[in-house]
């Protein structure tokens, strides 16, 4: 569903993503690892294209995304989940859910609290939906984060660090939703820090380093026997 061929990234003359190949099937479940500043957040940026790349090219769901693309049509097939939630503040819960599956999917506002109202329940936060963002918790509203994503049902969900506001228990939380997206057939992509977490989901590992793809491996592979000494340090360190 995404094939990603010699992207590349700069920001002025800093190459934050560096001539990046992979290809991911509908339905996988992709983690990227790597250190900090290794073009991770970059790298998911450019595939909903908030962020644009420079060179290269992305293709999703056959289609070709360049300048030409609708932003708004690409953004309903590719949801995201941000490291800083982006919650709207002055909006409630459901509204936050709701907004965007009405403008933009011209849902009525009783189908689009309907689809709300089950994402919130999925994620295990069904009495939540009157309160507003600043009276949640880092980890409610993390999970708010993802319901809003779901609501526009997209084919990619994207990820940036979905467990580093959360408890262990609400991290097995988030591994059950994204398997059960797996199950319907969406694709997941997923920054993350979390060694366990990305070993529990991950079909395949991406592991990054200065804007490289250095290992595209099964996280068996990848934990037990990485193949370059730049994701064994990374993997010592993170022990
Ligand atoms: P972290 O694990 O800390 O979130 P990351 O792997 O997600 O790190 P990125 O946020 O993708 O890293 O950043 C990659 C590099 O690109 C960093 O060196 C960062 O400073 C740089 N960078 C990111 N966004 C911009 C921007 N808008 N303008 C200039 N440089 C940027
Ligand atoms: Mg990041």
């Amino acid at each position: 569903i995404i094939s990603v061929r010699g992207m590349s990234k700069l920001f002025g003359d800093f190459v934050a993503l560096d001539r990046l190949n992979f290809d991911v099937r509908k339905g996988e479940k992709i983690v990227i690892l790597g250190p900090s500043g290794s073009g991770k957040s970059t790298l998911i940026r450019t595939l909903n294209r908030i962020e644009p790349h420079d060179s290269g090219t992305l293709t999703i769901n056959g289609k070709l995304i360049n300048d030409k693309t609708n932003p708004i049509q690409l953004r309903c097939m590719v949801g995201m989940v941000f490291q800083n939630y982006n919650l709207f503040p002055h909006l409630s819960v459901l509204e936050n859910c709701i907004l965007a599956p009405m403008r933009v999917r011209h849902m009525t506002r009783i189908e689009a609290t309907d689809l709300a109202r089950r994402y919130l329940d999925q994620v295990g936060i069904p009495d939540q939906a009157d309160k507003y963002p600043i009276q949640l918790s880092g980890g409610q509203q993390q999970r708010v984060a993802i319901a809003r994503a779901l609501c526009m049902q997209p084919e990619v969900m994207l990820f940036d660090e979905p467990t580093a506001a959360l408890d262990p228990e609400a991290i097995v939380g988030v591994v059950s939703i994204i398997d059960e997206l797996a199950e319907q057939g969406i694709t997941t992509v997923c920054v993350t820090h979390e060694m366990a977490f990305s070993r529990r989901i991950a079909d395949h590992i991406i592991f990054m380093d200065q804007g490289k793809i250095l290992e595209i491996t099964s996280p068996g592979t990848f934990f037990t026997s990485p193949q370059t000494d730049r994701a064994q340090n990374f993997l010592n360190q993170m022990l």
